[in-house]
């Protein structure tokens, strides 16, 4: 059976007072539901964060980490820092991060190999633009993003990963994908990581769906057979959205 997981990326919301309050709602809400929860502050939020979730099943992710490994960055945040403070999963490949900060492939793959040189869990995002699917290219482009930064990987590093499909023209939009369309993809990146390591990884990797999932669209897009949780944005920063979301798979 695959990891189902929910993860709510906080993006640059939330301060010190309002993030805490969160994680303690949704401690509180999601003690008797069985899922793996997750959740994606901001690096100045998430020792606290750490501190407070000790004693819950909510896992802590940085929503980004250096490509270095340390020296002369500002402004940057190292795999080591994160592992410091007890962070051991990392989002890396955000569409936000490819297209505002500029991440392309290169940065992305040493990214990925850092956090994985650090033993950190990865959720590694891909998706495709509102051009590329009107243009049908969404299999190609899809395609690209995985081979440039995952598929050098030894299969033994895939245990620490999880992919996230996140179509760029479904995030923060309020337009989700259909239920087909998440599906259609899901498999064929199950059927990539077949063709490009074996059956047996990929019907073990876990492929999350984000964008614009809310509670009223989550169990639709949860009932396909590829989908195996998502990740949140905008309905993670309400505790009873992200608990409705979360009872939804
Ligand atoms: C995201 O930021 O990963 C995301 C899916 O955002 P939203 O749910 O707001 O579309």
């Amino acid at each position: 059976m695959r990891k189902k997981i929910i993860i709510g990326n906080w993006k640059m919301n939330l301060d010190f007072e309002s993030s805490n309050y969160l994680i303690q709602e949704i401690i509180s809400k999601s003690e008797n539901i069985n899922v793996n929860i997750g959740i994606a502050p901001s690096f100045v939020l998430l020792d606290e964060a750490i501190k407070n979730t000790k004693y819950s099943k909510i896992k802590v992710f940085s929503q980004n980490l250096s490509e270095y490994k340390s020296g002369a960055y500002t402004g940057e945040v190292s795999a080591s820092m994160l592992l410091s403070i007890g962070v051991e999963n990392v989002i890396i490949g955000h569409s936000e991060r490819r297209s505002i900060f500029n991440e392309n492939h290169s940065i992305l793959k040493n990214k990925v190999e850092n956090a994985l040189l650090h033993n950190m869990n990865v959720v590694f995002c891909f998706g495709e633009k509102l051009e590329d699917r009107k243009s049908n290219n969404y299999f190609k482009i899809i395609s690209k993003q995985l081979k440039d930064s995952l598929f050098n990987l030894d299969v033994n590093l895939w245990n620490k990963i999880i992919l996230a499909y996140e179509p760029v023209w479904a995030i923060g939009t309020g337009e989700t994908a259909t239920p087909e369309q998440a599906q259609e993809i899901h498999s064929f990146v199950r059927n990539l990581i077949s063709e490009n390591y074996s059956k047996t990884l990929s019907e073990k990797i876990s492929i999350l769906y984000g964008g614009s999932v809310k509670p009223n669209n989550a169990q639709s897009i949860f009932s396909q057979k590829d989908v195996d949780g998502g990740l949140i944005g905008g309905a993670s920063l309400d505790s009873n959205h992200f608990i409705d979301i979360i009872n939804s798979i």
